[in-house]
């Protein structure tokens, strides 16, 4: 085999980072477990016997590609009642993953810039890079609220998206009505495509979320049932934009994911009906518990939303001070995963109370040591 085989586009896919945590922890025995991006409920009963019902009746072929008539009709018309934007379709796409891969390579030519904010999520660089673009990031340290000044200067002829996530993964912050507001109008100034990753909508535990669709109805907002229901593994979100962006990206879904497996979107129609409000109070308590057992040893700013603390390492760079931890039996991932500096680490409070309190207690322990 020829490693000339290998596409450059790969060597620009990095994951030595990552790896390096999942290396230290390979050796732990029932470790505290603080790094799991996924709900740590199961999914709710109704929606697996959804699924197993669909299995059952038959509904396993591929569905059309905009996915199944009463799942799009129920979506389309919360978005309708939610914005009232007559031009603003939605279809059914495979996972929030699969539609930010469609958002991306529908809009993104080779060269072009694609703005995200840092810390960003870590999809977003190697979907650019897939789409043939870059990233240009904009830090929001240390509060990682949206300076829009310096959205304003980053833009270029080249700048062609804006990837925009509220609440955040992994600062939790919830961008303000203000901040929202402000980034809508700039990418409707500069006609820039405005990408919403809104996955996490739902988990905002201080404040309302808003949508930048709200003020720019231009905005293509990417959403899933993943962390709301706990369906990661079945791969269903769904996507809304201007209809000529739509239908693009539908095209290109029929020739790559091709549909949403046809009856996790039958489940889908159930997990759209279901009220998750204890699920979002539950997150809320937890948010609190780990804030209070931090107390003052750490500094924490965001952490309003989705369920993860981004907390700034209280000695050495962020990968010194997760090497510790990890030494410590207490997983968590170091900033620069998802960071162009390495001064952080993510705590994900999606765990028991009893592991966030263990996990709180290590953290307390390594920060009043020096290094
Ligand atoms: N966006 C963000 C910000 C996420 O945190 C995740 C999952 N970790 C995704 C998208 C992908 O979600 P899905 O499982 O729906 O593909």
């Amino acid at each position: 085999m020829s490693e000339q085989w290998i596409a450059d586009r790969m060597h620009h896919i990095d994951a030595s980072g990552i790896r390096k945590v999942f290396d230290l922890a390979a050796n732990l025995k029932d470790p505290i477990n603080l790094s799991i991006g996924q709900p740590h409920f199961d999914t709710p009963e109704p929606i697996k016997q959804a699924l197993k019902d669909a299995v059952d009746e038959g509904k396993n072929a591929y569905s059309q590609t905009q996915g199944i008539k009463p799942l799009l009709e129920m979506i389309q018309s919360g978005v309708d009642e939610e914005y009232g934007q007559a031009d603003r379709k939605a279809f059914v796409t495979s996972g929030t993953s699969g539609g930010l891969m469609l958002a991306l390579c529908t809009l993104v030519n080779p060269g072009d810039e694609v703005i995200a904010f840092d810390p960003w999520f870590v999809m977003y660089k190697h979907l650019t890079t897939l789409a043939g673009g870059t990233v240009k990031s904009i830090s929001t340290y240390p509060d990682f609220k949206i300076p829009l000044d310096k959205v304003r200067e980053a833009i270029t002829p080249k700048t062609k998206v804006i990837l925009f996530n509220s609440p955040s993964n992994p600062t939790g912050h919830v961008a303000t009505r203000e901040e929202v507001e402000g980034l809508a109008k700039i990418a409707a100034e500069h006609d820039i495509a405005l990408i919403s990753d809104e996955i996490y909508r739902t988990f905002c535990y201080d404040q309302e979320f808003v949508s930048p669709a709200e003020f720019n109805d231009q905005t293509i907002v990417i959403d899933g049932f993943s962390k709301s229901h706990s369906m990661t593994g079945w791969r269903v979100g769904w996507c809304h934009g201007p209809q000529h962006v739509i239908q693009q990206m539908i095209k290109l879904q029929q020739f790559t994911f091709v549909c949403a497996p046809q009856p996790v979107q039958w489940a889908a129609c159930e997990a759209w009906k279901f009220d998750i409000s204890h699920f979002v109070e539950e997150y809320k308590q937890k948010r609190d518990l780990l804030l209070s057992e931090l107390g003052d040893d750490f500094e924490v700013h965001g952490a309003g939303g989705a369920f993860y603390a981004f907390v700034k390492a209280p000695w050495g760079t962020g990968s010194e001070f997760v090497k510790k931890v990890i030494e410590n039996n207490l997983l968590i991932i170091p900033g620069n995963v998802f960071s162009d500096q390495d001064t952080h680490f993510r705590i994900s409070y999606a765990a028991s109370e009893e592991t966030i309190k263990r996990g709180a207690a290590v953290l307390r322990d390594l920060a009043s040591q020096t290094w």
